[in-house]
This record gives structure tokens, C-alpha cells and sequence, in this order.
């Protein structure tokens, strides 16, 4: 840049000063031209005043110093000249231009060669009275007198002419220097910011403007390196995050090109961090994982999926990143999740198994007890054991249910109706209904599709329930209600109700609000877990609304 600079400014100057250079040689040539032309004619006019007839050719040629005079007889014949010439030897003058401009009395300088000095001469003549006659009297320059004066104009011309360039060489250096030094300043300045070292430091070139945007120049560089460092703490925070959280993330821009990628990402896919900016294909040729990044790439929809890459499970999350078009896919591994739960469920089913038949066996030698016992003080303790043997056992057969029902994943549905089911459960619950006189009604009725067993369970619990939670003289209304594309079933309840802070836990399994009472009253902590896993496996939508000294109402809508 600053080579540019130095060789176009020097070759406009250089072209300018040639230009001026030839100008002036061209003017000042032409300038000594017209003085030499200037003084033949007033040399030739002085001579012309003083010449007579009588005289002295020899002398008067004399007359002028460094100009050729001659005098030309009307017949053209040289009677005298300045220079030392033989005369009589000499051609005749007559048709030389001058001596034709005189005779035709309109004079004027010319330019020839002479013919007897072989060089080239500014000619002037004056046809001038002699007597009778007239002559002519002519005066003459060597034109090399011109050029003489022209070489030594040339010699201080270029000797002007370098000292002037030297002077703008000179200058155009320093000059350049000076524009180009704020600028080379900021540019290193500018380094300074984008490789972190920017350290402000007042620098002045002596111009004001330039003065003033070097300052702003450091004042925005203070600004920006700030916050250019704090971006990149935040920055090197981020990655440590990203690169040390156990999921793998990427992230994919508006053309599903990978845009960001941890190093957990990078493991699981077995790929190097040269995948940024490579589409999605090459990360990964997973169609459905595929197909949701496009799908929110496209049109922003968010997916939650599970995927198995390499013999592991991952729970997949898809998103768009508010605010942008970028998307998120985060990958958590859940192998072991899975395991340990296929675990718990299994041992939770194996030791019920277990536990069920030694029980079964102590249930019915208890029952021999009975029937062989009629001692007042040991029927006490044999009723105390069938009690709690008879708890026992609901115990785990709620527990063998409810693992049934999370490892079943298909479901062999028939018609099932649904007043019918209510009614076997309120048989079931015949005694407790009595012993507290409880009000039980039934309205309305509907065909669902689901296994009859499941539906049992699912309205057996709910409605023990609403009748084990329920005081004395309580009601107890069960209402099948028809809507446009499902069928409704309320149990509602004017008993104990649930607090607010409850409602959310009791679905979980073993969760009891009293835990002192349930046992009490025959209750395991299992019945509305299995009735939420029910929901779960038919996609029903299950609801509750209770408040505490008013009721409880659950509602399950079966959708088809
Ligand atoms: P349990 O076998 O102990 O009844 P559930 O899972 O069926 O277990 O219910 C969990 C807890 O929710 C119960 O212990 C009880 O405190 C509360 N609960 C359930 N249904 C009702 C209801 N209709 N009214 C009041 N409390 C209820």
C-alpha cells in the first residue's frame, strides 16, 4: 500500500514537473526567438536612420556588435557585410526572401540558412534612399545564438527541475508517511483487539481530525475488548459446560448444518469436531432422529423420542432455540435407567411371587387353626393373623398388578360395559357400604373398548376409595357420561377429601396421606397407582379435584 502510494504520487509529480519543463522550454525558446527577431529589426531600423548615401559601408557594417549587417545594392549585388567576407564573391541577394519582403516595403523577419555560412539565420532588411537609389540594408542573427541562450536556460531549467523533485521526493515521503501512520496505528491496534492484548495508549500524529479518531478509536477499543473478554469467558464457561455435562448436544443451523457440538456428541457418534458446518448426514443416518431436527429446522416443531445408537437407549430432545432458527438436539443416555428399572420391576415382580405362595400356605393352615380352636384367648391372635395375612396378600397382589401392567405393552380390548363393572365393584364393596351407610348411586352407561380386567381394577379402586375415604353416612355417586368422541366416568365423593399439597404425590406408588390410617383401612398405597398406569396404557386422561372436609371427585375420559 504505502509502495502504491509512493510510486503514484511520485509518477504524478514526475509527469507534472516533465510537463511544466517542457512548457517552459517551449516558451522560453520561442521568448529568445522573438528577442532575436526584436533586435535584428531595431538594429536594422537604427542602421536604416543613419545611413546616407555618403556613407561608410566599412565602417557602418561595424556598427552592430553581435548582429550580421550587410547592405544590398538595388540590383541585389552585397556592397558591404559585417562579417569577413570577400563580397565580390558573393551570390546575388535580390530573391532572398528578405530582400523581397523589403522591396515589396512590407519587411519581416525570416528564418533561413545562410548560403555562404552554411547556418541558419534570422534575416531582417530595410529597402533605405541612397541618392537616386536605394540599397537595402539588412541585419542577421545566427540562430545558434538563440540555441546558446536556450542550452544555458536548459542547464539551470534542469537543474531546477531536479532540485524540485529531490524537494517533492522529499516531501511525498514524508507525506505518506504521515497519512499512512494513523492508519498502519489502528491496524495495529485492531490486532491488538482481536488477539486480546488491546492496551490503550494515547498517541497523537499532530493533526487534529486524525487526533480525535484515535482517541475515540482507543475509548471504543477499551469498550470492546471488555466486552470481548467477558464474551469469551462466557464463551470458554459455555464450552467447559458443554464439554463436561454427560449429554451429548448439538446444535443445527436453518440449513441443518451442524452449527455446535459437545464433546459427549462427538463419542457418541464417533466423529471428529471437523463436523461443524457438514450437514446432518454426515453426523449421524438415523432416520427418525433425522427427521425430527428437519421437521424442527422447517417448521420450529419440538420432538421427544427415544433412540437406540450403538446398543445404548438415548432419550432424544429436540427444540428450537428461543429467539433463533437454530435448533437443540441434546442425547441422554438412559441405558441405565432402563436396566435398573427392567431390574426393580423384575425383582418387585419375583418377590411378590415369592411371597404370595408361603402366604397363600399360612392363610389356610390359620384357617385349621380356626376350625380346631375354640379357645377364646388364641382365636384372638388367629383372627389377628388373618387379618393381617388378608392385608398381606391384597398387598401383593396389588404389587403383582401393577408390575403386570408396566411391563404389558399390548392389550387385547372387547366391549366392555361400563355400569356393569361399576356394579361388580359395588358388590365387592357391599359390606364396607353397609358398615358405614353409605348412599351408592349409578347414572348413566356406555360401551368402551379395553380389557375387562383392566376397567375392573380401574373402577374397583376408585370407587373403594370414595367409600374407604368417606364418613359415616356418606354418599358415594358414580355418573357414565357420554361426550362427542369419548365416554366420561366420574367418582365422586362427599368424604374426607385431599389437600391441595397431596393431590400431586398420591398417584405415586406407596403413597399415603395418612400413612396410619390406610392400613386401617385395608389400604395398600397402590390403588390409584394402578389406576394412573391403566390410563397410561390406554391413553386415558385421568383427573382429580378434591378439597379437604368437602370431597373428591376423579374422572377418567375414555377416548377411542
Ligand atoms: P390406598 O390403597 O392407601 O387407598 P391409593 O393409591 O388408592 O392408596 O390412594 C392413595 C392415598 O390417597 C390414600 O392413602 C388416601 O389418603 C388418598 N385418597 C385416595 N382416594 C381418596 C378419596 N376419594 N378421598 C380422600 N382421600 C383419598
Amino acid at each position: 500500500m504505502k509502495k502504491k502510494l509512493f510510486f503514484y504520487i511520485t509518477l504524478i509529480v514526475c509527469l507534472g514537473l516533465l510537463g511544466f519543463f517542457g512548457m517552459s522550454v517551449f516558451i522560453t525558446y520561442f521568448d529568445n526567438l522573438k528577442i532575436a527577431k526584436d533586435t535584428v529589426i531595431e538594429t536594422a531600423e537604427i542602421l536604416a536612420n543613419f545611413y546616407t548615401e555618403d556613407t561608410d559601408l566599412s565602417s557602418f557594417v561595424k556598427a552592430g556588435t553581435e548582429t550580421r549587417i550587410t547592405v544590398i545594392a538595388r540590383d541585389g549585388r552585397v556592397l558591404a557585410d559585417s562579417y569577413p567576407l570577400d563580397v565580390s564573391e558573393m551570390e546575388n541577394h535580390l530573391h532572398r526572401s528578405e530582400i523581397q519582403a523589403a522591396l515589396r516595403s512590407a519587411p519581416s523577419p525570416y528564418v533561413r540558412r545562410s548560403e555562404s555560412l552554411r547556418i541558419d539565420h534570422i534575416y531582417y532588411a530595410l529597402k533605405v534612399d541612397s541618392g537616386e537609389s536605394y540599397v537595402f540594408i539588412r541585419a542577421a542573427i545566427p540562430v545558434v545564438n538563440v540555441d546558446a541562450y536556450m542550452s544555458q536556460s536548459l542547464t539551470i531549467l534542469v537543474i531546477f527541475l531536479f532540485v524540485i523533485a529531490m524537494i517533492c521526493f522529499i516531501f511525498i515521503r514524508n507525506m505518506i508517511n504521515k497519512i499512512l501512520e494513523p492508519i498502519s496505528l489502528i491496524g495495529k491496534k485492531m490486532w491488538m483487539l482481536l488477539n486480546g492484548k488491546y492496551k490503550a495508549e494515547s498517541v497523537t500524529v499532530g493533526c487534529d481530525e486524525i487526533d480525535i479518531i484515535l482517541k475515540e478509536f482507543d475509548d471504543l477499543g477499551i469498550i470492546l475488548q471488555d466486552n470481548m473478554n467477558i464474551l469469551r469467558d462466557e464463551k470458554n464457561k459455555l464450552d467447559y459446560i458443554l464439554d463436561n455435562i454427560g449429554d451429548g448436544l448439538f446444535v443445527a443451523d436453518e440449513s441443518g448444518e451442524i452449527a455446535l457440538i459437545n464433546s459427549a456428541a462427538l463419542d457418541i457418534f464417533s466423529v471428529t469436531p471437523d463436523i461443524i458446518h457438514k450437514n446432518l448426514n454426515y453426523l449421524v443416518n438415523e432416520k427418525m432422529l433425522i427427521g425430527a431436527v428437519e421437521d424442527c429446522v422447517t417448521g420450529g416443531k419440538g420432538a421427544l423420542f427415544e433412540i437406540v445408537l450403538n446398543g445404548s437407549i438415548f432419550l432424544v430432545t429436540v427444540k428450537r432455540l428461543p429467539g433463533t432458527r437454530l435448533t437443540m438436539v441434546v442425547l441422554s443416555n438412559v441405558t441405565e435407567n432402563r436396566e435398573n428399572a427392567k431390574r426393580r420391576e423384575d425383582f418387585f415382580a419375583n418377590a411378590s411371587h415369592e411371597l404370595k405362595t408361603p402366604l397363600t400356605a399360612i392363610i389356610g393352615f390359620n384357617e385349621l387353626a380356626a376350625l380346631n380352636n375354640k379357645d377364646e384367648n388364641i382365636r384372638k391372635y388367629i383372627d389377628s393373623i388373618k387379618r393381617e395375612t388378608e392385608r398381606m396378600l391384597s398387598l401383593i397382589t396389588d404389587m403383582l398388578k401393577l408390575s403386570e401392567l408396566t411391563t404389558t405393552h399390548d392389550v387385547n380390548p372387547e366391549p366392555v360395559q361400563l355400569a356393569k363393572t361399576v356394579n361388580e365393584a359395588r358388590e365387592a364393596l357391599l359390606p364396607a357400604i353397609e358398615r358405614k351407610s353409605i348412599t351408592f348411586d349409578v347414572t348413566g352407561d356406555a360401551v368402551i373398548s379395553a380389557e375387562s380386567g383392566h376397567i375392573y381394577e380401574l373402577v374397583k379402586n376408585l370407587v373403594e376409595n370414595a367409600v374407604r375415604y368417606n364418613e359415616e353416612k356418606g354418599g358415594v355417586s358414580v355418573k357414565i357420561e357420554k361426550e362427542k368422541n369419548a365416554v366420561q366416568l366420574l367418582v365422586v365423593d362427599n368424604g374426607i377429601g385431599i389437600s391441595p399439597e397431596e393431590q400431586n404425590r398420591i398417584f405415586e406408588r406407596f403413597y399415603r396421606v395418612e400413612k396410619s390410617r390406610s392400613p386401617r383401612n385395608g389400604g395398600t398405597g397402590l390403588g390409584l397407582s394402578i389406576v394412573k398406569h391403566i390410563c397410561t396404557l390406554y391413553g386415558w386422561k385421568l383427573s382429580l379435584k378434591s378439597k379437604l372436609g368437602v370431597g373428591t371427585e376423579v374422572s377418567v375420559t375414555f377416548s377411542s
